[in-house]
C-alpha cells in the first residue's frame, strides 16, 4: 500500500526478513508462508484488475485478515501415510497426524499430482483438502450423445424451466431453515456482553448458528450439482442466460430469492460437468429471451407478474419461462455457429467479399 508497484519478487524477499523477524512465522513452514504471498498479491491485482477493467459496483483495497481460516501447502511440510490414510503435518508448528476420513481414495492418484494441501476451518472442524492436478476428462468415459439440446431460463418462481417443457422447483433451503437460523442468532445475540471477554455459552451459541450456515449452503450446493449432471447427462448442448447475479443481488426484493436459489454455483457446476462429459455449455446476452415471442419472434411485452406467454400476433401460447427457454436455446444455437466458424479460421465475421474468396481459392 506505501509502495505502489512493488512485484512478487520483492514481497517474497520481505516475507523472508519477517521470518526473520517473528518466531511464530519461522515455525510454519517456509512454502506455506509463499502461498501466504501469493495470495496477499492474488488481492491485490484482482482489484487492480477490476479497477482497470470498470467492473461495476464497489471496489476496495484488499482489507487485512484477522482471523486466517485455512494455511496451504505445496510440496513440504506434510507427509502422507504408507497407505495414504493418515497425514502428518511436520512443520514447527506441531500441528501433529490426522486420520483422513472422507469418500476420496488418494491411492488413486499418483503423489507428484498433489499440487497443494490446505488446512481449512469450517464451523464443524477441520478439513485437509487436497489439490489434485488432472484433466476430469481423463476420469470418465465421454457420454453417448442424448442428440438433444436444451435452453434453461433461471426462475424466482422455479429454479429453473427448460424449452423441454420441464419445471424444476425451488428447494428453498434457506427459507425453511430460515425460522431456526433466526432462532440461532437471536440466541447468539442474547449471550452476547458488549465490551468484556464473551462467555463460553457466547460461543457455543455462535457455533451452532454457523454450523448451521453450513449445513443449508452444502444442501444448496448438493442440490445444484443434482441439476447440472442430470442436464449435462441428457442433453449435448445446454444454452443458458449469462446473467449478472452481482447486480441482480442488489434489487432487495428478488435478493433473498435469487441468493437462495445459488444461480452463480450452479453455472459453475454446470460449465464444470460439461467440460468433464464432452458436452457444450453456452451464455447467452439475456435480453428480450422473456419478452420475444420463440414462435414467431415478435416482441410481446409483459411485466414480471404476467406468468403465461399469450403472442397476440401468432397466437401461441406457452408458460413464460418455458418460453424465455425456448428463445435461450435458439440464441445459444445461433452463437454456436458463429465460434465454430471463428475458430476454425474459415470465415471472419463481417468480412468483406474480397477475403472470403481468397480463402475459397485457397482450398
Ligand atoms: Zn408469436
Amino acid at each position: 500500500m506505501d509502495n505502489r508497484g512493488v512485484g512478487k519478487a520483492e514481497m517474497f524477499r520481505y516475507n523472508t526478513l519477517l521470518r526473520k523477524e517473528f518466531t511464530f512465522v519461522e515455525d510454519l513452514n517456509s512454502h506455506a508462508c509463499q502461498t501466504a504471498v501469493e495470495r496477499v498479491l492474488k488481492a491485490v491485482n484482482r482489484f487492480y484488475a477490476n479497477c482497470n477493467n470498470k467492473v461495476p459496483g464497489k471496489k476496495g483495497y484488499p482489507r487485512f485478515k484477522k482471523n486466517t481460516r485455512s494455511l496451504e501447502y505445496k510440496f513440504s511440510g506434510w507427509k502422507l501415510s504408507d497407505d495414504r490414510k493418515y497425514i502428518s503435518f511436520t512443520d514447527k508448528k506441531g500441528i501433529g497426524t490426522f486420520k483422513l476420513i472422507g469418500s476420496r481414495d488418494l491411492n488413486f492418484y499418483q503423489l507428484n499430482q498433489i499440487k497443494r494441501v490446505r488446512i481449512v476451518r469450517r464451523a464443524d472442524g477441520y478439513y485437509v483438502q487436497f489439490c489434485v492436478q488432472l484433466d476430469p476428462r481423463d476420469t470418465v468415459k465421454p457420454l453417448t450423445p442424448s442428440q438433444k439440446a436444451v435452453g434453461i431460463d433461471v426462475g424466482i418462481k422455479y429454479f429453473l424451466a427448460d424449452s423441454q417443457g420441464n419445471i424444476e422447483h425451488n428447494p428453498q433451503f434457506y427459507r425453511e431453515g430460515e425460522k431456526q437460523l433466526n432462532r440461532l442468532n437471536r440466541k447468539k445475540s442474547q449471550k452476547f456482553s458488549p465490551g468484556k471477554l464473551q462467555s463460553q455459552n457466547y460461543h457455543k451459541a455462535r457455533i451452532r448458528y454457523a454450523r448451521k450456515h453450513l449445513k443449508i449452503s452444502r444442501q444448496r450446493e448438493e442440490f445444484v450439482k443434482k441439476v447440472a449432471l442430470r442436464l449435462i447427462q441428457s442433453n449435448d448442448l445446454v444454452a443458458y442466460e449469462n446473467l449478472n447475479v452481482k447486480g441482480m443481488v442488489k434489487n432487495r426484493h428478488l435478493a433473498k430469492s435469487i441468493f437462495d436459489a445459488g444461480w452463480s454455483l450452479f453455472r459453475g457446476w454446470l460449465d464444470y460437468f460439461g467440460y468433464k462429459y464432452g458436452k457444450l455449455t453456452i451464455a447467452v446476452a439475456p435480453h428480450n429471451t422473456s419478452q420475444n415471442c420463440s414462435n414467431c419472434g415478435e416482441k410481446v411485452q409483459k411485466s414480471l407478474s404476467t406468468r403465461t406467454h399469450i403472442c397476440n400476433h401468432c397466437g401461441y401460447t406457452e408458460d413464460r419461462d418455458i418460453n424465455a427457454a425456448i428463445n435461450i436455446l435458439q440464441k445459444g444455437l445461433s452463437t454456436v455457429g458463429q465460434t465454430e466458424s471463428y475458430k476454425l479460421g474459415e470465415i471472419e465475421p463481417l468480412a468483406g467479399l474480397e477475403k472470403s474468396c481468397s480463402v475459397k481459392s485457397c482450398r
